[in-house]
């Protein structure tokens, strides 16, 4: 008998409560040797992750694993609804009520205690003192927030396929996510303007729409950045505030454009969009005066921001030189001195490429410069260049992770849905998940890849997901997605790496992680490290100075979804004051 046959005749939703200890079940010649030993391993899993006092058989768990092909996280989900089941309902309701200053729920320690004094039906506990971190608190407290779900929430069906050989199958092609960096007015805009449109992304029409709209407003030039800044106040404002995202596509490569603001105030979205980056395009503006006050400004911060972020390669448009026509000396020139401070700013030379370009013109950009004026580069247009970007090394085999960027409230079929890039693992329609740090758990019962249908996704992809009903106040920009068997640790303290771009010391700061901001503060500072080799070199200093490494320990308000090897930046009064490495 197939498997499928045997669970279709247990009936399983219905009759595996009644099949403790009782009837045996008649499938015990049919399972092989490997099978008996995924059922042994398994049930280990999932008895690591209910706690023993769970009150489940063996029996009970190999069944559950069976039926759902071994998959972990089902099994576990299906066994707590059944445990929630018979369990007084909690209301959501009332914990709403439990008042704005607990938007997060019920913290981790309060979790832990509450799993561990529950013997059976429980009324809710009293909220109990915090006791002193375990290793373990984590597990037990998202096994507390999955038993929360209503189980017809969770009972989306999905096709349990396995999805790293679906996408194997799929011959994929190279994806990669870029950040446009650069002065404000350094022509970033109009620059990824004119790529669409010459890759034939945006057609005249539109081109000639916004035009029009654009020379209404009295901003001409403009109308190729409209391409990108869609917002009204954006082009009103004639600057790219949030990160508008643009997709196309070359013979290789499906790229996202997480176009960066320029304006020296909107850092932060900048932010976001370098840690969803897997190489930036700095665009520097050669006309004369405006390379030397770019520099000054906010040339070097946004590219000591992005390779603090993780970013390793650059590529170099050096912008606008129709208005120096054309000359080789000034992009000598300007190569070197932008080169010189790259590699001090920690980029390897090699991972450096400079083009000559005009993007209000197109010369360099898709095709090479008409201009016989260009002649003397040899090389190839910028396109070329994002093209020559390795394939990106994707994070298939870790549990998934994926960072909320934005939360549509949908209309009737998806009422909540989320948008983000899995920054590692997969998932599936049907799968369960869990939104950290709230702890609420869905289910997946659709999901968009590139804005298109798809079953599943995997890490590297930008994707929406539609989940089932999860009250959005539990959710915010920031929060992390993961599998119930594998939840990120929240903390409230943290150690870092920091490089300082701006004096440190005991200090009130905001981190910001993506779309995660929190309120935070610097509590201690371990020691001042060697920049080359990580060393100690000063143990306790009393101030960190801008261009030092060193060890401190930030502290933040509310738990935060973080993991060592992710990348925090520091911001106080507006400034940013140094990027980290969580450790
Ligand atoms: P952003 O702030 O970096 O996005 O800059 P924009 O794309 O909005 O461009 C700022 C100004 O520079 C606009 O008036 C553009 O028309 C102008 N501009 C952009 N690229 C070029 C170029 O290649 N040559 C010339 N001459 N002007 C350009």
């Amino acid at each position: 008998m197939s498997r499928h046959k045997l669970v279709k005749a247990l009936d399983l939703d219905e009759e595996l409560d009644d099949f403790d200890g009782g009837i045996k079940p008649d499938y015990d010649d049919e399972v092989s040797a490997e099978d008996k030993e995924q059922l042994r391993l398994g049930t280990i899993k999932v008895r690591d992750i209910l706690g023993e006092d769970a009150g489940m058989t063996d029996k009970k768990i190999e069944d559950s694993l069976w039926h759902y092909y071994y998959d972990i996280d089902k099994t576990v989900n299906y066994l707590l609804s059944q445990k929630t089941n018979s369990q007084p309902k909690k209301s959501k309701k009332k914990k709403a009520g439990d008042g704005e200053a607990k938007a997060t729920g019920p913290s981790p320690d309060d979790i832990v205690i509450k799993a561990q004094n529950t013997k059976g039906p429980t009324p809710k506990a009293a909220k109990q003192p915090t006791p002193p971190a375990k290793s373990n608190k984590s597990v037990n407290g998202v096994i507390q927030g999955v038993s929360e779900v209503n189980i017809e929430d969770t009972k989306i069906r999905g096709k349990n396929l396995d999805v790293l050989a679906e996408f194997e199958r799929s011959k994929p092609k190279n994806a990669a996510n870029f950040v446009v960096i650069g002065h404000v007015d350094a022509g970033k805009s109009t620059l990824m303007g004119r790529l669409l449109y010459d890759l034939k992304v945006v057609d005249q029409r539109t081109l000639d729409k916004y035009r029009k709209e654009s020379e209404r407003l009295g901003k001409g030039s403009f109308a190729l950045a409209w391409v990108l800044d869609q917002g009204t106040e954006e082009r009103n404002r004639g600057v790219t505030i949030d990160i508008a995202m643009n997709k196309f596509e070359t013979e290789n490569t499906s790229f996202t454009i997480l176009d960066a603001p320029g304006h020296r105030d909107f850092i932060p979205n900048m932010i976001a969009g370098a840690s969803q980056a897997d190489f930036a395009v700095l665009v520097i503006d050669a006309s004369t005066g405006n390379f030397e006050s770019g520099l000054k400004g906010q040339t070097k911060e946004h590219a000591l921001l992005v390779r603090s972020m993780g970013v390793q390669r650059i590529v170099i448009a050096i912008n606008k030189l129709d208005t120096v026509q054309w000359s080789q000396d000034r992009f000598n020139e300007i190569s070197q001195q932008v080169s010189a401070f790259l590699t001090s700013a920690g980029f390897l030379s090699r991972n450096l490429a400079f083009v000559p370009c005009a993007g209000l013109t197109g010369d360099n950009i898709v095709r090479k410069a008409d201009d016989p004026k260009a002649s003397w580069y040899p090389g190839p247009p910028l396109v070329s260049l994002l093209e020559s970007s390795k394939p990106v090394t994707r994070a298939l085999e870790k549990p998934l992770r994926l960072t909320i960027d934005d939360i549509f409230r949908g209309g009737i079929q998806n009422s909540l849905s989320v948008s983000g890039r899995l920054d590692s693992g997969n998932v599936q329609i049907g799968d369960t998940v869990l939104v950290m740090p709230a702890k609420e758990a869905g289910a997946i019962k659709g999901l968009e890849v590139d804005s298109e249908p798809a079953e599943w996704a995997v890490a590297g992809q930008n994707v929406i997901l539609h989940l089932t009903e999860i009250d959005t106040k539990y959710l915010k920009s920031g929060d992390v997605i993961c599998p119930p068997s594998a939840p990120i640790q929240c903390v409230t303290s943290f150690t870092i790496k920091v490089l300082a771009f701006e004096h440190v010391t005991l200090m009130h700061c905001e981190v910001h992680k993506g779309t995660l901001h929190a309120p935070g503060r610097v509590t201690q500072l371990i020691a001042q490290l060697d920049k080359a080799s990580g060393a100690a070199v000063k143990g306790k200093p009393r101030l960190i100075k801008p261009g030092s490494v060193a060890r401190v320990v930030v502290e933040v308000d509310d738990p935060v979804p973080l993991e060592p090897g992710g990348r925090v930046i520091l911001r106080a009064g507006g400034e940013t004051v140094g990027a980290g490495l969580v450790e």
